[in-house]
């Protein structure tokens, strides 16, 4: 027998074998088991995804005498006869070719006749889009009412140039893309059927390449084999469609982590070199961006449309890159490409681009920088720096006072004077009992009638400490450096215990005057006209 390409040869019989169509092939087993068989399909899809396949077998499958579950038996005259083209019931017309008025004319006037040696009399007109505006008005009539046991079907890549007429007297299906996976499995059960020896990495080139069509990828496989025999080596295939190796992406992404460069150069000369299409490379580069992506966002591999010996190295590039990196990336290769079809020198552009992202910095997101703080006011600087803090209950010393504030010299001086006064020794205090003891100094003691003048800005200074001021207690203090969350940005060093205790009022007047202006006031609802209740319900409780 002389040789038949794999696409004829391994052209699906059956509505199971045909390739990821399952929401066509299902719906269309169902309706024909139900009898519930329409006059006129439309089948649209991209090329080679199993259109006119499908309609071959509905043909088969309505007419067949012993189906099975709506399959045709693929052994009977009738399926026999549609198979090998040769049924006088089965016309299979190319609407490219048969476009004109005339043709549609005679193909309407044979619809008449009843079937000779089937049940149904079929009609699948391909490409019917081409199809003049004239021919299709002249099936209008005939696609309406058409006879009993006439069945027209029809396939096309573009329906959008189907008139809105024909398509409504139509069922339409809608073909997918195949899509990887499966492609690549069709493509190993056909090398096994044939022995022929093929790696993942290679049968995923020629997949890819297919972009969701079996019938280039079986032409593509068919070509590899005359190139290499029983054996496809991922080499020879590159080589023989000059296809861009995936390996060069690996060596950008390699690059682009160790800033290197050398690469752009480098790859961009293997690329010129190899007569590869700049615009191929770059579209190829997005999508291996676009793997990187996948893996960071989802954790997983299932979503990568690469081969299997990637899989690992996707998972490392993953940890590699940020998301935010990689969407600038991907955003910037996107804008390239639409400037390289203006471009006059692609191979410079390229360089430039490709130097251009080595030398890219890598961007910290606010997501990113929430969780560096949240990582350091958890961790062990904190607690180094919140030993200043601790310090403020131990007695500063008289060279410490010295160096505070007058505020704070003139309330220490209070509780000073008095011993001295006395000529008793100067009793270790802390600050806060200083404090404490200068308030009451002021009230009890008559050495604070003395001590009054010393301070500075008369009677009443603002630190002085008074019932009304709850600037001083020593609890509160500790509890909010515990409690205080950016704590660890360190905006001033405190050395007195009064200094700490008015930045941390005055933190806690800043946060009290942000919550008392995020929440809006409720406007009062009126209970009472159900119609301004409902627009102000409408309009989250706001007014305009
Ligand atoms: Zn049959």
């Amino acid at each position: 027998m002389s040789f038949q390409v794999s696409a004829r040869k391994y052209r699906p019989q059956s509505f199971e074998t045909v390739l990821g169509q399952e929401h066509v092939t299902v719906t269309l087993k169902n309706a024909i088991i139900r009898e519930r068989i329409a006059h006129a399909y439309l089948l649209t899809g991209p090329r080679g995804v199993g259109k006119t396949t499908t309609a071959r077998i509905i043909a088969k499958s309505i007419n067949c005498l012993n189906p099975q579950d709506a399959e045709p038996c693929n052994q009977c005259a009738n399926c026999k006869a549609i198979t090998a083209g040769q049924s006088i019931d089965f016309i299979e017309i190319d609407a490219a070719s048969n476009r004109g008025i005339d043709e549609v004319r005679s193909l309407t006037e044979s619809v008449r006749y009843s079937p000779v040696d089937m049940k149904y009399k079929v009609y699948i007109i391909d490409e019917v889009h081409m199809l003049t505006k004239e021919s299709f008005n002249a099936f209008l009539k005939t696609l309406e009412e058409p006879p009993e046991h006439t069945i027209f079907i029809f396939a096309t890549t573009d329906v959008h140039k189907v008139p809105i007429t024909i398509i409504s007297r139509c069922q339409r299906y809608d073909f997918r893309r195949i899509p990887l996976d499966i492609i690549k499995a069709g493509l190993r059960e056909i090398a096994d059927k044939e022995n022929i020896t093929i790696d993942d990495k290679t049968l995923t080139l020629i997949a890819k390449k297919a972009d969701g069509g079996m019938r280039d990828a079986e032409s593509f496989f068919d070509q590899a084999t005359a190139f290499s025999g029983d054996k496809i080596e991922y080499s020879s295939v590159i080589k023989v469609f000059n296809f861009i190796d995936e390996d060069i992406y690996f060596e950008v992404t390699d690059g682009l982590l160790i800033k290197d460069f050398k690469m752009p150069f480098m790859v961009c000369d293997r690329v010129y070199k190899n007569g590869w299409s700049f615009i191929d490379f770059f579209n190829g580069l997005l999508e291996h961006f676009r793997n990187i992506l996948s893996v960071a966002a989802t954790k997983d591999t299932s979503l990568l449309e690469s081969a299997a010996v990637y899989f690992e190295r996707y998972k490392q590039l993953a940890k590699s890159f940020s998301e935010g990196d990689l969407l600038r990336v991907m955003n910037y290769l996107s804008k390239l490409l639409s400037e390289l079809r203006f471009s006059q020198n692609h191979k410079l552009r390229s360089e430039l681009a490709l130097s251009q992202l080595t030398g890219f910095e890598t961007t910290e997101t606010i997501t990113g920088l929430i969780g560096m703080l949240g990582k350091t006011s958890a961790g062990e600087t904190i607690k180094i720096e919140r030993a200043a803090p601790a310090q403020t209950s131990t007695p500063p010393s008289e060279d410490e006072k010295k160096k505070s504030e007058p505020t704070v010299e003139a309330a220490e001086s209070a509780v000073g004077l008095p011993d001295a006064k006395s000529g008793g020794p100067v009793p270790a205090v802390t600050a806060e009992s200083a404090m404490q003891s200068a308030s009451e100094a002021t009230e009890s003691n008559p050495a604070s009638e003395t001590a009054s003048p010393y301070l500075p800005g008369g009677q009443e200074p603002e630190t002085t400490p008074s019932p009304e001021n709850d600037l001083i207690e020593e609890p509160e203090i500790s509890m909010e450096f515990e409690h205080t969350p950016d704590d660890d940005i360190p905006q001033y060093e405190p050395e007195t215990p009064i200094q700490i205790h008015n930045q941390l009022m005055s933190e806690k007047k800043f946060f009290a005057s942000l919550s008392k202006k995020t929440p809006l006031p409720e406007p009062e609802k009126p209970e009472t006209d159900p119609y301004v209740r409902f627009i102000i319900d409408k309009l989250g409780g706001r007014e305009i």
